[in-house]
């Protein structure tokens, strides 16, 4: 049930000022149509319109985008054909790799018709079979743990390394241009969203960054944002969420659950409500601190990532679960 404000109640909520987003953060400026489109090695391109990312090559054979983020939408296609003209090769884009069925970076896909062959993980082709939305043709190309697309002497290899942000999210490893794409794990410059990126396995999330590693790249691309990244971004956020992790065991082996179970009595729902955020907010204040200037958005997201991690801790790895022993 929903009530009605009082009368006179202002239906603007007061807004918090954050931190200042650091320089390092900001990739290149935008054009008139709201896009950018740059080259990272020889026929490989990445394109942005600030907040989404993704790439595409430019073959004898045509064009293989990588992922079609909704918000950028039109301008992929206006990116390449930009390209193409300036470089005097087909504009078609032929075949469409999605990193993950999620539609924020997927649902442009139905804006390059029928005749794309679209290429994912098995498991984007079996939930997007499910969703059954228009804008996100099921993948017709699929696999299970490992693809290599090869299109006009070009590849581009795809693997499945385990579940992490999403269940079907995969690595994108072109080789031949030093490049990974991992989409929604690491955020070039930035702190992930909301409880660790909305990850559906957060150990897996945790872990992908290593996977990301162990490839042979330079350049990253991961989904968002405005800059590509690099290796020193990857260890950034490996750092970010290792600090995190260490600062949550010192609040569960610090803060005393019994006061907050004495107050809320019968209510045990309050009392673990309660017990938790304190942990959380104990764990989260000097991440806050230290990462605040580092990483963009580092004291808007890191008290919700800090709640998701401190669960994820406790239930997946059972760290503060104490076994009643009688
Ligand atoms: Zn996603
Ligand atoms: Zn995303």
């Amino acid at each position: 049930m929903t009530t009605a404000p009082p009368a006179g109640a202002s239906s603007t909520p007061t807004l918090p000022d954050f931190a200042p987003i650091p320089p390092s953060a900001f990739g290149p400026a935008l054009n008139d149509q709201g896009f950018y489109v740059g080259r990272i090695e020889r026929n490989l391109y990445w394109v942005t319109d600030g907040v989404y990312a993704s790439a595409f090559l430019t073959t004898t054979d045509g064009v293989v985008l990588l992922d079609a983020p909704a918000s950028i939408g039109g301008n992929l296609q206006r990116a390449v054909d930009q390209v193409a003209a300036e470089n005097g090769v087909s504009h078609e884009v032929t075949h469409l790799v999605h990193s993950h069925h999620h539609a924020d970076h997927a649902a442009a896909s139905g804006l390059f018709g029928r005749d794309v062959v679209r290429i994912g993980h098995a498991e984007t082709r079996r939930l997007l079979l499910g969703y059954d939305d228009p804008d996100r043709p099921a993948p017709e190309v699929t696999f299970d743990d490992r693809y290599t697309l090869q299109v006009g002497g070009e590849r581009v290899e795809l693997a499945w390394r385990g579940t992490n942000h999403a269940a079907d999210n995969i690595y994108i490893h072109l080789p031949d241009h030093d490049t990974l794409m991992l989409v929604d794990v690491v955020l070039p410059g930035w702190v992930p969203i909301y409880n660790v990126n909305v990850a559906t396995d957060i150990p897996g999330f945790i872990d992908a960054p290593g996977i990301a590693l162990s490839y042979p790249w330079r350049h990253y691309i991961g989904g968002h944002l405005g800059r590509l990244g690099t290796r020193d971004d990857v260890v950034t956020h490996q750092q970010y969420f290792a600090d995190m992790a260490e600062s949550i065991r010192i609040a569960i082996a610090t803060v005393d659950p019994t006061p907050f179970f004495m107050k809320y009595g019968q209510n045990a729902w309050a009392g673990v409500k309660a017990y938790i955020d304190s942990v959380t907010e104990q764990a989260a204040a000097p991440i806050v601190q230290k990462y605040t200037g580092v990483l963009a958005a580092a004291d808007v997201y890191t008290a919700s990532s800090t709640l998701a991690l401190v669960e994820s801790m406790r239930l997946d790895l059972g760290v503060g679960i104490p076994v009643l022993h009688t």
